[in-house]
């Protein structure tokens, strides 16, 4: 209802409509007045005729008058009304019923003794035009002709037109309302391509354009609007990047050096105990914030689409059985039981150390959010095109409104329950950059106070998929 395609068709039905209705009441008015008055006019001339008639004798014998009347006009058999009244009101002269019986004489009202023309109604409905003419002297008019028609066959053929010009108007109205469709449908076909043409342009193709077809019309002025809006966009993200880039680069440096100062100073034996206490928390600081910077710069180079530059297949299985055995220390603090099933050998292609730094941060986060004595489960698997890495824990779990947005940059479910894991929000971003840059995705699924379980999926390496699909 509230389409375009569906308000355009309304309208224009609406206004159609209209239309014709006007049309068609203008066209019954006007012929009826018309008619009405064509025959008025022909009555008076009739009149006009018996009036001379009647004058040029000066006695009338009653039957001579009708016998004169009937050889001259007929009335009868011309179904035709004609009657002479004097002026103190008795009548003269009256005709009898006509032949095609189409009205009742002995039903029309007394004489109106008054020039001119009306519409009469009969107490049967019959509708009859009546003109009047006075003969004699202007000032005291010695008779009164009047003579009259039924109306209604001219009402019946009106009507009979009037549904002859709707059946017509239905007619064209419908192939009006088709043609408008398919003008509307053929108009709006540009819009619906541009829209979902500008729905597949995100933040990772913003140098592609909307394709512009040089028609002149408010399309191309649309499309080159929506293209310039793109730049200025690409613009924005790209001063973002460079922005992200230049500032984690620029702080690498001094934080190592920083880092490497603290890390003397610490050894030095001269120092007392307070103070070796307090540069020992000093470089905790000065660790976290380097981690943070090197996570901000892997993210840096992900958005400009540097990942891809090391190209490899390798065994997913491999790298992810590997990487748990070599994360099993951070877990020991706290009990945790790891296991990983890896089975079958898994090629993916892509950048080895990239997807190790993915399988690590899901590990890293398992073990942080899973209290002591749970458990981290790790799988790995193909399925039709895809290499499947699975990590689950029973730990703390999302809350459901949180999951959305676990994967946004500085995201964190709770800053307080991160404030002594040291996480800034940022892990699981890169690990969502990293599964894009490989063609792959990540999904999570988790109930909070049950656990969490996160997959993520890579294209299988192009032998695998070969010898998987065969
Ligand atoms: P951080 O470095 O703070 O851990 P991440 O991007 O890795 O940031 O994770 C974002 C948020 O998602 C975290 O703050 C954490 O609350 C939640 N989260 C991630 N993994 C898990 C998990 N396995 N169990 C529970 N919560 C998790």
């Amino acid at each position: 209802m509230q389409s375009l395609r569906f308000r355009l068709i309304s309208w224009y039905a609406l206004w159609l409509a209209v239309i014709f209705i006007a049309t068609g009441i203008a066209i019954y008015w006007g012929l009826a007045s018309y008619l009405e008055r064509n025959l008025a006019a022909s009555q008076e001339a009739r009149c006009q005729r018996i009036a001379r008639l009647l004058l040029s004798s000066s006695a009338w014998s009653e039957g001579g008058l009708a016998a004169a009347i009937r050889t001259d006009f007929a009335p009868e058999a011309s179904g035709r009304y004609i009657r002479i009244s004097q002026a103190d009101g008795g009548v003269l002269y009256e005709s009898g019923p006509p032949t095609d019986q189409s009205f009742v004489p002995a039903r029309i009202p007394p004489p109106v003794l008054q020039a001119g023309s009306r519409r009469e109604t009969l107490s049967d409905g019959t509708e009859l035009v009546m003109t009047a003419v006075a003969a004699g002297a202007a000032e005291q008019p010695q008779y009164f002709i009047e003579t009259g028609t039924s109306f209604g066959p001219v009402l019946r053929e009106l009507h009979r037109l009037m549904l002859l010009l709707a059946g017509c108007a239905l007619g064209v109205a419908m192939v009006a309302l088709g043609g408008g469709l398919v003008l509307v449908r053929r108009a709006l076909k540009p819009v619906e391509e541009i829209t979902r043409l500008a729905e597949g342009i995100t933040s990772r193709n913003l140098s592609d354009r909307l394709p512009v077809s040089p028609t002149g019309d408010e399309l191309e002025h649309l499309t080159q609007a929506l293209n310039r809006m793109i730049i200025r966009l690409d613009e924005a993200f790209q001063h973002n990047r460079r922005f992200l880039a230049d500032a984690s680069h620029e702080l690498r440096t001094p934080l190592t050096i920083l880092r490497g100062e603290l890390e003397a100073m610490v050894r030095a034996e001269q120092l007392d105990a307070d103070t070796r206490e307090k540069i020992g928390s000093l470089l905790e600081e000065v660790e976290r914030l380097a981690h943070l910077v090197e996570n901000l710069f892997a993210l840096s180079r992900l958005d400009a689409g540097l990942a891809q530059n090391k190209h490899q297949a390798f065994d997913l299985s491999k790298l992810v059985s590997a990487t748990s055995e070599q994360m099993c220390l951070l877990a020991e603090d706290k009990k945790l039981q790891i296991t990983c099933h890896a089975p079958e050998p898994v090629l993916v292609a892509g950048d080895r150390a990239r997807v190790k730094q993915v399988i690590v941060n899901l590990l890293d986060n398992a073990i942080k959010y899973t209290p002591a004595k749970g458990r981290v489960k790790l799988f790995v698997f193909a399925r039709e095109r895809e290499a499947v890495c699975v990590v689950c824990d029973d730990g703390m779990g999302i809350p459901a409104e949180a999951i959305p947005h676990v994967f946004d940059r500085f995201f964190r479910v709770d800053a307080a329950r991160n404030r002594d894991s040291g996480g800034a929000g940022i892990g699981l971003s890169i690990v969502k950059a990293i599964c894009l840059a490989h063609g792959g995705r990540v999904e999570v699924e988790s109930t909070q106070g049950q656990g969490s379980t996160f997959r993520v999926f890579f294209p299988l390496a192009q032998e695998q998929s070969n010898s998987v699909l065969t």
